[in-house]
């Protein structure tokens, strides 16, 4: 007997990194509880990235390919495309005609997101992107999903989608939609190897599929305590990046190690060994698993195909409850 229903989604923005690690071990978890769909939302990296849609295919594939790897079972869950079902379009535009505009303006990643992708010299004063918490409301309702997991700063989000089904239920007095609760998820913030933002843009990034030697050379480079300038000097591992990933990856030596560092019982070099140890424990299984899919070729497409294919089935139920409601014709 499964929990409840769960939507969660990705933009296809490229190869994963370690950064994304928790959302996905979660989602796996979630699989076997709940009944769940998990959707690559390509129409959301266009509300930002409308210009830039060359290798928009890849990037989906390259997602779904990592999802897999990562241990998502098409078999405990459905794996989509929100362009293959069409009704994630239909009920955006149905819930754009009932929802106020300013409970879109008043989002507070809105106002930040217009703000930041300003400063970068990008204009994404658009329509589209004014709308996307609407898009993704449909996103969760269209499968009349019980819960969400988010983290602390997507909780606004989950908030205008239980609005959202507030309203319609009320407005067309018909109980169609649940109003999703939010399943917190402790999502660790991993910074990037020289402590910023972990963004492939930057560089900074481990990929989930990084070899031995790529994770012993993003390792390498990770930052480390800058007053501990020789070996012999007391370190402080509380603003060192290799200790941060320490506590979040090797949870049975971290204790120890920070200790170490304290007294200069331990180097950096051989501090860095050690987690380069731990990361290839965790990434190892996922870059094997991502080998052997490769070897099924198409085996991706099929996979979308298939659970967007069940996707539209859900939907398409749905559907036909929100037009009876509304009173128009499919
Ligand atoms: Fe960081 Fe480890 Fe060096 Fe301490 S010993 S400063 S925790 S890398």
């Amino acid at each position: 007997m499964k929990k409840g229903k769960i939507f969660s989604g990705m933009r296809p923005t490229g190869r994963l990194h370690i950064g994304h690690l928790s959302v996905l071990e979660n989602w796996v978890r979630l699989q076997e509880e709940y009944d769940c769909v998990f959707g690559v939302v390509d129409w959301h990296a266009l509300t930002t990235s409308f210009e830039d849609v060359q290798s928009l295919q890849q990037r989906i594939r390259e997602i779904a390919l990592d999802w897999l790897s990562a241990g998502l079972d098409p078999e405990k869950c459905d794996i989509m495309v929100q362009s293959q079902v069409k009704e994630h379009a239909e009920l955006h535009l149905l819930f754009s005609m009932m929802t106020p505009v300013s409970w879109l303006e008043r989002c507070p990643t809105y106002k930040d997101q217009i703000q930041q992708f300003g400063l970068q010299g990008k204009e994404i004063n658009m329509y589209g992107f004014l709308g996307y918490p609407l898009l993704m409301s449909a996103d969760i309702l269209l499968y009349l999903a019980t819960h969400v997991p988010v983290g602390q700063d997507q909780i606004p989000h989950v908030e205008i989608s239980r609005e959202v089904a507030r309203r319609f239920n009320f407005m067309y007095q018909k109980e169609v939609f649940p109003e999703p609760q939010v399943l917190l998820s402790e999502v660790p913030l991993l910074p990037g190897v020289d402590n910023r933002k972990m963004s492939k843009s930057y560089g900074n990034d481990i990929s989930l599929t990084a070899s031995p030697e790529e994770i012993k050379e993003k390792v390498r480079l990770m930052i480390t305590d800058p007053g501990r300038v020789r070996k012999t000097d007391l370190g402080n591992p509380d603003v060192c990046v290799v200790h941060t990933y320490h506590k979040i990856y090797n949870d049975v030596e971290v204790e120890g190690i920070a200790s170490d560092c304290r007294k200069a019982d331990i180097g950096c070099v051989a501090c860095k060994q050690r987690l380069a140890a731990k990361l290839e424990a965790v990434l190892g299984p996922i870059r094997e698993r991502r080998d052997q899919l490769l070897a099924k070729p198409g085996i991706v497409d099929e996979v979308l195909a298939e659970g967007s294919r069940k996707a539209r089935a859900r939907a398409s139920e749905t559907m036909s409850l929100v037009r009876e409601a509304m009173g128009v014709k499919g």
